[in-house]
Order: C-alpha cells, then sequence, then structure tokens
C-alpha cells in the first residue's frame, strides 16, 4: 500500500459519500493526520495532491515545519498547552482543539503579535467520557461568544471525538448531536462566527460523519498505515 495510492482511495471514499449524502464534492475537505509520520511522508502526499495535514504535538510539528518547504496548509487537532502556542503563531492554519478561555486567550495574543487572525473551531466533548478534551455541550455557546470579542482569532465552527473508534454506527449519534449543536450556535447568529465547519470522522467512521454533515474530516492511519 502506498501513500499515493491510499490517498486515492480515499478521496473515492469521501466523494461517493458526499454524493451519497447529496452534497457537493467541495463540501468536505480532508485533512491527512502525519501525527508520528516523518515529514518524507508529508512530502509524498503533497506531491500526490494533498493539502492539508493534521498534527498532534506541537514538538512533532516544529521540526516537521523546517523540514517541509512545500505550502503545505497545517492544522492543530491534538489537545493544545498554552505555553507551546507561541512555537507555531502564524504557521498552522487552523487549530480544531480550542476547549477553554485561556487557550483562545493565548492564540489571540500570539496571532496579534504577527498581525495576523488563526481559525479556531472549539472541540466539544459530546459524549461527557472524563477522559476526553472538549468544553461540554452547555458552555461551548459561552466559550464562543466570548472567543468572538478575541480580534485576532476567527471562529469557524465545532469539532468531535466520539467515543468509539471502529463502529462507525456507534459514532453517528455523536456526530449528527455536534451538527445539531453547531445549528442552535448558528441561530443565534454572533457577529464574526459563522459555523462553516464541522471536523469529524476519522479513518474508521468518516462516511458516516459525512452523512452527519462533516466539513473537515481527519484521517490518519487509512492514508499512513498504522501507527
Ligand atoms: C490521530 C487522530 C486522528 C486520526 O485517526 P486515524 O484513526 O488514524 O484516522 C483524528 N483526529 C484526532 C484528534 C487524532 O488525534
Amino acid at each position: 500500500m502506498s501513500i499515493p495510492g491510499n490517498l486515492e482511495r480515499i478521496n473515492d471514499r469521501i466523494r461517493a459519500a458526499t454524493e451519497k449524502a447529496g452534497r457537493d464534492a467541495e463540501s468536505v475537505r480532508l485533512v491527512a493526520v502525519s501525527k508520528t509520520r516523518p515529514a518524507a511522508d508529508v512530502i509524498t502526499a503533497y506531491k500526490a495532491g494533498q493539502a492539508i495535514f493534521g498534527e498532534n504535538y506541537i514538538q512533532e510539528l516544529v521540526p516537521k515545519l523546517a523540514k517541509v518547504q512545500e505550502p503545505v496548509q497545517w492544522h492543530i487537532i491534538g489537545h493544545l498547552q498554552s505555553n507551546k502556542v507561541k512555537y507555531i503563531a502564524g504557521q498552522v492554519a487552523m487549530i480544531h482543539s480550542v476547549d477553554r478561555l485561556s487557550l483562545a486567550q493565548e492564540i489571540d495574543r500570539q496571532w496579534s503579535r504577527i498581525g495576523t487572525i488563526c481559525d479556531i473551531l472549539i472541540q466539544v466533548n459530546i459524549s461527557g467520557e472524563a477522559t476526553k478534551s472538549g468544553t461540554t455541550e452547555t458552555e461551548a455557546l459561552q466559550l464562543i461568544r466570548e472567543c468572538a470579542r478575541l480580534p485576532n482569532i476567527r471562529v469557524k465552527g465545532l469539532m468531535t471525538m466520539p467515543p468509539f473508534f471502529d463502529n462507525p454506527e456507534a459514532a453517528r449519534p455523536y456526530f449528527s448531536e455536534l451538527k445539531k449543536l453547531s445549528e442552535t450556535i448558528a441561530s443565534h447568529h454572533i457577529t464574526g462566527v459563522d459555523m462553516a465547519e464541522l471536523s469529524m470522522g476519522m479513518s474508521g467512521d468518516f462516511e458516516a460523519a459525512i452523512q452527519e454533515g462533516a466539513t473537515l474530516v481527519r484521517v490518519g492511519t487509512a492514508i499512513f498505515g498504522d501507527r
């Protein structure tokens, strides 16, 4: 199995799932999750047409930023400590894992130093599992209202990690719950917040996520192999 071949298969499956859901092919973007994979794999995938790469760990991303000269788009998808934000300011296009105001404030502060805006998603812990990061459903609206006041971040939507990783049908209720929450938040018409993006679905369940409205699917092992 090669990275270009895997990418082609995943893109075919994304296209089929969007079609089945009656959605535009362009309404879903693939985030290739390259955590633990070498920079060479990122470059191989980029040359095969992949534009967006997701990383979890800042200490792993920083050396990759130096090694990958190609104009890829980096997204942070994992739990982020506020004291690490300064290392990635201006270098990542989106942070999917914002789950607290203090982190949003630090992203705002670091991006204001370089005078640009960072797109963020609010991570919601739909399942309520103690081990998962994310704000609660009830706190999400208040957190978004507070983020909307910060000039150097822009809230673009929501992200979630469901509790099941291989049974797509078991994950589906969590995806539809995130979609519902996103519609509720959108109905409040908060200035500067458009709720355009829903980041949900991984290697085992991205098709179910697309049926439930995902706009960003985060796929790692199905592209790069087992970690
Ligand atoms: C690792 C990871 C993924 C990718 O998972 P795969 O099962 O390898 O596709 C997606 N999202 C997050 C937040 C991750 O940490």
